[in-house]
């Protein structure tokens, strides 16, 4: 498989320099050349098998088929539920994907525990190094750590905003003991953060110099792994007509329904819940992306201004013209709007997606109507989309909402809600015993620069 930039300057590449390029050169995003149609995979197949069935027409012959499978296996087996990504009925015709059985509680791991491999992978086979930068208000954090902790080929430095994250979510960085790992606190913001990370980048000898890698959700093997769990709750609901109910603020989940369905998945409709930033829900009922700036919630991890990831979709509205899609999103960037037109929207959106927005006190009462109903325990982004399920679901079409957390890795919220707190699973039990290991740095390009070259090994090994 090959892939071209949705801004149509960058090189044709490959899977593999897919996966460590990250953002393409010309400032857009990867896309493949074509949609190939699922594979097929018997009803034996486990979680794993699906997954490489599913993906693997998209790393075409970059990895080996024996050995991507063994990573999938790998990845996978690292969740603690025998069926990865158990979907649980709450109500009719109502049902919940739990994607949070990964080692760090989000679902950022079902992505991040296969990147992980395939960096590792190809690096080794190249015979190269890497230095994993990034910043995070959180979950990516946490996710990419524990993604590359074993790593011998990757070094990875992830900055987050001091004192603004939970102290689960800081002590799931801050105790994992590997001798590549590094996690900064900065004096700061997490918008701090990512211009940081963002400058670095844009450094172009730094970057070349360190080998700078990205495992945002922007990278294409992140939404490509997100694929899986579409085809995997259809097929055990049976390959009937199903809907999708999506927490998400930056499209990237979303987006994966979409390929979902276009390769063939039995998919209805794609509902966004949005929280109070709900950049998304407003595009759907007005047809017009504006950047109305970002107010904090109960569910941080979707407290975004505007969603990257919906560029890839764009390109394909757009015919794939890569430069109308850059004049758009230039003029986009400049004055903070993009306008639809009605037959584009007609054709593409409006037969999909549905979109509803719920604010914090919304939120509380759907997580304290859940635990009511049923007994069960959901964190803020969940209830998001539970609650957007129930109110833009099909009548008599199945809905599956994705739980992208667990509860316990927002504890607080849920106590408001239920008065429960969520106890952490067995292996993150400790996890407030643990020796915490961290960098304070200043907001400062020239600090955190030092500090990524004096725990890079890209340079020494020249
Ligand atoms: C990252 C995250 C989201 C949002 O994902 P998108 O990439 O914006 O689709 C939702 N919920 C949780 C718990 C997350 O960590």
């Amino acid at each position: 498989m090959r892939y071209v930039s949705t801004r149509g300057l960058a090189p044709e590449l490959g899977f593999a320099d897919v996966l460590l390029t990250g953002l393409a050169d010309d400032g857009g995003l990867y896309v493949p050349t074509s949609w190939p149609q699922l594979a097929t995979f018997g009803p034996a197949d486990d979680y794993a098998a699906v997954a490489a069935a599913v993906m693997l027409p998209y790393v075409g012959d970059d990895v080996p088929k024996e050995a991507f499978e063994m990573m999938c296996r790998e990845a996978y087996a690292t969740f603690g539920h025998p069926a990865v990504t158990p979907l649980v009925q709450i109500g009719p015709n109502e049902w919940v994907l739990e994607l949070f059985h990964g080692p760090t509680l989000a679902f950022k791991d079902v992505a991040l525990q296969l990147v992980g491999r395939l960096f590792d992978y190809v690096l080794a086979e190249r015979g190269q190094r890497v230095t994993i930068v990034g910043a995070t208000s959180g979950d990516t954090g946490s996710a990419a750590i524990d993604a590359v902790k074993h790593c011998d080929n990757v070094d990875i430095v992830i900055l987050y905003p001091n004192g603004r994250t939970s102290d689960v979510q800081r002590r799931q960085m801050t105790t994992v003991d590997s001798p590549n790992v590094h996690a900064i606190a900065v004096d700061g913001t997490f918008d701090d953060c990512q211009d940081l990370v963002k400058a670095m980048f844009a450094d172009q000898a730094f970057r070349l110099q360190y080998q700078l890698s990205a495992v945002n959700s922007i990278n294409w093997a992140r939404i490509v792994a997100q694929v899986v769990y579409y085809v995997w709750a259809a097929r055990s609901l049976g390959n009937q007509p199903v809907s999708f109910s999506v927490p998400t603020g930056n499209f990237g989940n979303v987006l994966a329904g979409w390929i979902a369905r276009r390769s063939g998945a039995p998919i209805e409709s794609l509902v966004i819940g949005s929280n109070t930033n709900d950049i998304l829900t407003r595009f759907v009922e007005t047809r017009a992306m504006v950047n109305d700036g970002v107010t904090p919630t109960l569910s941080p991890s979707m407290d975004i201004a505007v969603s990257s990831n919906f560029e890839r979709l764009l390109f394909e509205m757009n015919g794939r013209d890569g430069g109308m899609t850059a004049e758009q999103l230039n003029r986009f960037r400049a004055v903070g709007r993009l306008d639809v037109e009605n037959d584009l929207f007609d054709e593409w959106i409006a037969p999909v997606f549905k979109a509803a927005r719920f604010d914090d006190s919304q939120t509380l009462a759907t997580i304290a109507d859940v635990y009511r109903r049923t007994g069960m325990l959901t964190e803020p982004h969940t209830a998001v989309g539970i609650a957007a399920a129930r109110s833009k679901g099909d009548p008599g079409v199945p809905i599956v909402t994705l739980a992208t957390a667990h509860p316990a890795k927002f504890p607080d919220a849920v106590q408001r809600a239920t008065g429960i707190r969520p106890p952490l699973p067995p292996h993150l039990a400790d996890l407030f015993e643990r020796h915490e290991r961290t960098s304070l740095l200043a907001n400062d390009l020239g600090a955190v620069q030092a500090f990524v070259a004096s725990v890079s090994r890209v340079a020494v090994r020249r």
